[in-house]
């Protein structure tokens, strides 16, 4: 299984256009083909400078290829929480990209869901995907607070539409378990991808995936299989990938050994330096694999929760947000109040936050198990 790496430092549209062009393989599978959906990470309301979203050259790129082959395009997403979708298009340079094309724009959340039952999880996933004849997944290269790492497969969960996402932060908390419904959904949604592109062009590394740091990696990756991309690409920011369970999980659902996974040579052993990576999830694990007595000794010691800090603007998007109800505006307040006894810790409200006013607050003794 190939997957294609090229280095591309900005993000100028000739480089781009130059590799994607040169993907004939992938191409071809869209021989016979009309309808194809473009599925980039827009999460939220985020400029293209903020690395947050996928980065509307790359899909200006691949829609002008495309309509060289005369095909019918659209881009389409669920973003997370309730900011406008509007507001979502507007920001991440997807209306102007669409009406420079002059190609539609698709809500998730609107439009009908297909139920689909995967091995235990029952998704309702937007009908839209299941109606376009061929899916091009497009998503960004960045770090992830509770699974370390987002990318190919990841980008997927917005086809679960609107907060119906919240609702499996709120059923399946810990990263053990969250990896379970991305692996989940991988197994009804691989089908229907066609090929994958990451942008990692100008990635995000530390407080991922919304409210860390953009990093100019100067890579963009492409290829048949999602979780191939992303065993090469998070093990070049410094991860074992071997230890991510819904990568290995969905490397065995496309049935791809890790050393059948083909990169260009110049690639075989690079890691990117010094990754900021926040390591929640090491606290998480320890807290997963536990007895519950143990589980309780740990959660005294080492604490983490969301706050907030002076950037919050009283938007109210992580009170509508919030899967389980649990954070408020109090009148006269400058941020929100979260009622912790009952907060589940799925990181939606730092994850949404159009502000970056939600950051990871850790007790003393966590700062020293999370980086
Ligand atoms: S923290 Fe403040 S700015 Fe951020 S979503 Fe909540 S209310 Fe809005
Ligand atoms: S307060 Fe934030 S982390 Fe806690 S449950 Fe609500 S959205 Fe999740």
């Amino acid at each position: 299984m190939k997957v294609f790496i090229e280095k591309i430092d900005t993000y100028d549209f000739e480089k781009i256009f130059n590799f994607l062009k040169s993907l004939t393989s992938l191409w071809q599978k869209l021989d016979g083909k009309q309808k194809i959906l473009l599925k980039p990470n827009l999460l939220s309301a985020f400029s293209p400078e903020k690395a947050v979203t996928t980065h509307p050259m790359v899909l200006d790129v691949l829609i002008t290829i495309l309509k060289e082959k005369n095909k019918t395009i659209m881009i389409g997403d669920s973003p997370g929480g309730t900011t406008p979708v509007k507001k979502v298009w507007q920001e991440t340079g997807m209306k102007e990209l669409a009406e420079k094309h002059h190609i539609k724009l698709i809500n998730f959340s609107k439009g009908g869901v297909v139920s689909k039952k995967a091995k235990t999880i029952e998704f309702n996933t937007s009908k839209y995907f299941w109606e376009a004849d061929a899916v091009i997944n497009v998503s960004k290269y960045k770090t992830h607070s509770l699974v370390s790492y987002t990318g190919a497969v990841k980008n997927l969960y917005g086809l679960i539409p609107g907060l119906k996402k919240s609702d499996f932060h709120r059923d399946y908390p810990d990263h053990i378990k969250f990896s379970k419904v991305l692996t989940e959904l991988y197994s009804i949604a691989r089908e229907k991808v066609t090929f994958n592109i990451m942008d990692g062009i100008v990635g995000m590394e530390g407080d991922g995936p919304s409210a860390g740091e953009p990093r100019n990696f100067g890579i963009i990756f492409a290829g048949e299989s999602a979780s191939a991309i992303d065993y090469i690409a998070s093990r070049m920011m410094g991860f074992n990938p071997e230890k991510n369970q819904y990568i290995t999980a969905c490397l065995d659902l496309d049935n791809i050994k890790p050393d059948e996974i083909e990169i260009p040579t110049a690639w075989e052993n690079f890691v990117f330096k010094k990754v900021k990576i926040k390591k929640v999830k090491t606290l998480v694990k320890i807290l997963a694999y536990s007895p519950n007595f143990l589980q309780n000794a740990f959660r005294g010691l080492f604490r983490y929760y969301p706050d907030f800090n002076d950037k919050c603007e009283l938007c109210n998007v992580c009170v509508e947000s919030c899967p389980v109800q649990v954070i408020e505006i109090k009148e006269g307040d400058k941020t929100p109040t979260i009622d912790y006894k009952n907060c589940i810790k799925c990181m939606c409200c730092h994850e949404l936050c159009p502000y970056q006013a939600v950051y990871i607050k850790k007790s003393f003794l966590a700062k020293f198990v999370i980086r």
